[in-house]
């Protein structure tokens, strides 16, 4: 797979700065302010006068979504974060880099708001899928990649979120507690390595305090430990909506408010200025990094000249693109031998994640893709009717927007909602045809919305649920049927609106076409003071599914179809009512009566293969009574036709795991995620994840990081170590692989110190691909940035003791070598 490249110039160090000095001694200071807050949602403001454009920026990480929210132009569905770092290669990181940066100039986008460079401390955390590993090493590395990426295309990357920033309780709020040591030797390690190998643009700052300061006012961590000690050139933007604070905010080194144009900047920091809270040369830092920003991505003098000629979101490049990059990340978790299928065996697929396949998280790393392909669909290519498809249990509690194939805009009769959205007097703001939109963020309007209409045909026969989600007064005919409700807020949380707005629904018969009619009104409660606030913010949809049928008739439709085959798939997972943005979650169980189903098919198929479709661990109580689990991830649009590959064996499922899978609810070396008192102690210091299992202080798990069988066998030789750089010693070992199959095998190298209070941890990897039957000599460098400790009494660095041992290892749980240091 190769990257048709346009104008690629090499991501260089940034250049000196002060040749920006005359613009910026050219402005006032209300002016250099002004340009200090972003200029709408998604773009920082531009200054004609000194040649400064509009720089545009767009979420991130899993595709380029453009200026919009929700219901934004279409583009590409990555596979998400940790399933394409389960690749564990570079290459592919920069590779995705690439793609993201082509898919930002198709819509003239000059930075792209990831990676997300957070880690999988506590596995509860909701965002874990955004993020890629709970290794730093791993994390850090594939970051860089990304980075160098994107930036050769001329399109910023953002790191985030500038940090300890693992989970989403409280999180506007909420204060992280670690001690420096912990800090720096790992949850800042991705971000250094980062920033150190690949020279990002630009950073974000996280919603969290850190120690009692707001991470958006951290003189400690951006303006000694980023600008200071790593040298970053970048700017540095806030989370949105995250800066609560004028002068301590800009002293603290925050650059950039988002979004705009309102925020806490603008007059009280000109005001703190002219009174001496803030010096003007920290105000000309601070643009001066913009304009350097602004430089690179070609938004200062002469206008850039985006290329045009980029695939199309649902072009064959990218379907061939992103299938590979979904199913390069697949992990085979148990295999007893039934994968890959036999190539004349008849085949159910049962479960609802089977034909409503989740091919992303929710919250700002959402796109609107050309189209998802589920696992029905994709297998159904390559077996036809040697498949059958049986639906499976209910898998969420919340309602979701009506799919638009069930839906139909009843003008056209093409799939979708026909919505209008006025204004006071009736008048028509917008329309779409998309079963839910956002009003009030980024809808650009001319006057406030007053009402929303959701018109919508629905054919079907039995009980259909009906409804709405969104904040408003909401009116819903359907025939006969009437629902009539008022939806508020029910939490203090003031992203409940666009991450997980509430709903209602009632259930109704239904034979045949049925036109339905559902009004919201969004005016301030007339009860409340006139001008009593901007109105609404926030998603509102249509709700219109088939009621499900009850479980009992669910779990025995999948015996029988399952019974009736030589092998019964049951694709189980996640939702985004779990894996999203600003919730986090309560238990590592599947939701529903997923578990049962699976039970219920294991006991009647002649072999069974779990398929897991979500990002992050879940329990398998029913592991044993299973032939094979396949980990799919959230694998973007062409997730079907990634699993099928790699069912079939068309494409290996080389994936290894990034993140430890535990053998029960809190049997992790970190798990609460609910602050005490507004404080999140990171008390395991270190020892998160597969370090703090090797150390005992959690069960052993049911996986390794690392862990992941592909389609091969493997020997390993006996390692040595390569003569040269004692500080990080490169280890050489011969691998061979003893399978019947050409495949990837990932040799990791773990560092046991000496040191009782030091973790393990991982060292170097290295990818290598090998053909059946044949050996290869490797050699896998090692990370000096490992080997270091912090000293907390001396305020440094300082070298880890002498000695320890070196693991070879395929995860912790398969150590096929050591060597003594
Ligand atoms: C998220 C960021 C995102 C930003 C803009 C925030 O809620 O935390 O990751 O980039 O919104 O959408």
């Amino acid at each position: 797979m190769t990257l048709a490249s346009d104008t690629p110039s090499p991501a260089g160090p940034l250049p000196r700065a002060d040749r920006f000095d005359p613009l910026i001694a050219s402005l006032q200071l209300e002016r250099k302010i002004a340009l200090l807050t972003g200029h709408t949602a998604f773009t920082m403001a531009p200054e004609p006068s000194i040649g400064l454009g509009e720089i545009a920026l767009s979420d991130g990480p899993t595709g380029v979504r453009g200026l919009k929210f929700t219901g934004g132009r279409q583009v590409s569905l990555f596979p998400n974060a940790t399933l394409l770092a389960s690749a564990w290669s570079e290459e592919s990181a920069e590779l995705v880099g690439g793609l993201l940066a082509q898919e930002a100039m198709a819509q003239e986008i000059h930075v792209v708001l990831g990676p997300t460079i957070n880690l999988h401390r506590s596995l509860l955390g909701g965002r874990l899928f955004e993020a890629y590993s709970e290794d730093p090493l791993l994390t850090g590395k594939l970051a860089a990649a990304y980075v160098r990426g994107l930036q050769r295309h001329r399109v910023g990357a953002c790191l985030k979120h500038l940090v300890a920033n693992e989970s989403e309780t409280l999180r506007n709020s909420m204060n992280s507690r670690l001690d420096e040591a912990t800090l720096r030797e790992l949850y800042l390690l991705p971000f250094e390595i980062a920033v150190q190998e690949s020279q990002p643009w630009s950073v974000m700052a996280a919603y969290n305090d850190v120690n009692g300061v707001a991470a958006t006012e951290h003189d400690h961590v951006v303006n000694r430990i980023l600008k200071g000690e790593w040298d970053f050139g970048g700017l540095v933007m806030s989370d949105w909506f995250a800066t609560k604070t004028a002068a301590p905010a800009a002293n603290g080194g925050l650059d950039l408010v988002m979004p705009g144009p309102a925020g806490p900047w603008g007059d009280a920091l000109v005001a703190a200025v002219r009174a001496g809270e803030v010096d003007e040369s920290v105000i000309d830092d601070h643009l001066r990094r913009i304009l350097v920003l602004a430089d690179h991505v070609g938004a200062l003098g002469q206008p850039r000249v985006f290329p045009t000629n980029l695939p199309a979101p649902g072009s064959s490049t990218r379907r061939e693109q992103l299938t590979r990059l979904a199913a390069d990340g697949i992990t085979v978790l148990k295999n007893t031998g039934v994968l890959p299928l036999a190539p004349d065996v008849t085949v159910a697929l049962i479960g609802r994640h089977a034909i409503e396949t989740i091919e992303m998280g929710g919250g700002s790393a959402q796109v609107n893709p050309p189209y998802q392909v589920s696992v029905a669909q994709g297998l159904h290519a390559l077996l036809g009717d040697r498949l059958t498809v049986t639906d499976g249990v209910d898998v969420r509690t919340r309602s979701v927007p009506a799919r638009p194939g069930f839906v139909t805009d009843p003008r056209t009769g093409a799939p979708g909602v026909q919505v209008t959205l006025l204004d006071e007097s009736s008048g028509t703001l917008l329309e779409y045809e998309t079963p839910m939109i956002m009003v009030g963020f980024d809808d650009d309007l001319p006057r406030p919305a007053a009402t929303a209409v959701f018109r919508a045909r629905i054919t079907a026969d039995g009980p259909v649920e009906l409804g709405f989600l969104g904040l408003g007064r909401w009116e819903l005919e359907a025939g006969s049927a009437h629902l009539s409700a008022t939806i508020t807020p029910t939490s203090t949380d003031p992203g409940e609106a666009v991450l997980r707005p509430p709903s209602k629904f009632i259930t109704v018969p239904v034979d045949g076409a049925l036109d339905i009619i559902a009004t919201a009104d969004l005016r301030p409660d007339p009860g409340a003071d006139a001008g009593s606030g901007p109105g609404l913010v926030g998603l509102l949809g249509l709700v219109a599914r088939p009621a499900a049928p009850p479980s009992a008739q669910v779990l025995a439709d999948a015996a029988t179809a399952a019974a009736a085959a030589d092998v019964a798939v049951i694709v189980v997972g996640l939702t985004e009512e779990q894996e999203t943005e600003s919730v986090d979650k309560t238990t590592l169980a599947l939701p529903g009566e997923q578990d049962q189903l699976v039970f219920a098919v294991a006991a009647v198929a002649k072999r069974t293969v779990v398929v897991v479709n979500a990002a992050t661990p879940i329990l398998m109580p029913w592991l044993d009574q299973v032939d094979a689990v396949l980990w799919a991830g959230l694998p973007g649009q062409e997730g079907g036709h990634a699993v099928a590959a790699t069912l079939v064996g068309d494409i290996e499922p080389a994936g290894r795991l990034v993140t430890t899978f535990p053998v029960a609810d809190g049997a992790a070396p970190a798990w609460s995620v609910t602050p005490t008192d507004g404080t999140l102690d990171y008390g395991e210091g270190t020892f998160i994840g597969y370090r703090g299992h090797a150390a005992g202080r959690a069960p052993a798990p049911l996986f390794w990081l690392g862990h992941g069988l592909g389609y091969s066998t493997w020997e390993y030789g006996v390692p040595t170590l390569e003569p040269g750089d004692s500080a990080a010693p490169t280890v050489a070992v011969s691998i061979t692989n003893s399978g019947d199959r050409d495949s990837r095998e990932v040799v990791q190298i773990y560092f046991e110190p000496v040191e009782a209070d030091q973790p393990v941890r991982l060292v170097g990897w290295q990818g290598v691909r090998v053909p059946a039957g044949r050996t290869s000599a490797v050699t896998v460098s090692t990370d000096a940035r490992l080997w270091r400790r912090w000293d907390t009494a001396a305020d440094a660095w300082t070298t880890l003791a002498p000695g320890g041992r070196l693991l070879v290892a395929r995860g912790l749980g398969d150590v096929r070598g050591t060597l003594a240091l």
